[in-house]
Order: structure tokens, then sequence, then C-alpha cells
């Protein structure tokens, strides 16, 4: 029968702590190359149904992550790729 491995309160702690830190820094990204800096472009914020992204003009779009569920719609639906997730 195989030992299951036991863990230190430190490391069960390390280890959680380390998981909660990657899940809350994980956030929608709007590059530089979006569209709606030189032209005109709206895909992703009309894709987005929390509302979390916000048009500006001649400018790329503003995230709230607040409201955004990361649900990669708007990742989709940017067809030069300018959206990502870090
Ligand atoms: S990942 Fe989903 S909720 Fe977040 S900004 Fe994009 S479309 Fe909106
Ligand atoms: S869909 Fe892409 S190109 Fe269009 S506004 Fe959003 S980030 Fe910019």
């Amino acid at each position: 029968m195989r030992e299951a491995k036991q863990y230190s309160r430190r490391e069960l702690f390390t280890r959680f702590a380390r998981t909660q830190t990657q899940v809350i820094h994980e956030k929608i990204v709007i590059s530089n190359t979006c569209d709606n800096i030189y032209g005109y472009c709206e895909s992703c914020s009309d894709s987005c149904q929390q509302q979390a992204i916000t048009w500006l003009a001649e400018s790329k779009p503003v995230v709230d992550h607040e409201k955004c569920t990361l649900c990669k719609e708007c990742i989709i639906s940017c067809y030069i790729s300018a959206i990502s997730i870090s």
C-alpha cells in the first residue's frame, strides 16, 4: 500500500497562498497593438456580457477587473489578437 505524503503546516500554507496569488494576479490585458488606437473597433466591448470593457475614442479600451469574470469572449472577438490573459 502507498503511504500518503505528509505536509507540514508551513508547506500547506505556502501551497495554498501561492495558488491564491496566481488566481488573483490573472487579468485581461489589452496591448498597444489595439486597432482602435489608429482606426475604429469595438468588438471586444460588444462581446463582453459583463460590461467590463469601456470603449474609448482613439485609445485602447479599459477593462474593469472587478467586473471581469475571465470568460475570454473578448479574446475570441479581437481579430488582431490584441487581448490576452496575463
Ligand atoms: S474576459 Fe469576459 S468578462 Fe472579462 S473583459 Fe473579456 S469578455 Fe468581459
Ligand atoms: S477587439 Fe481588439 S482591436 Fe478591437 S478594440 Fe478590442 S482590443 Fe482593440
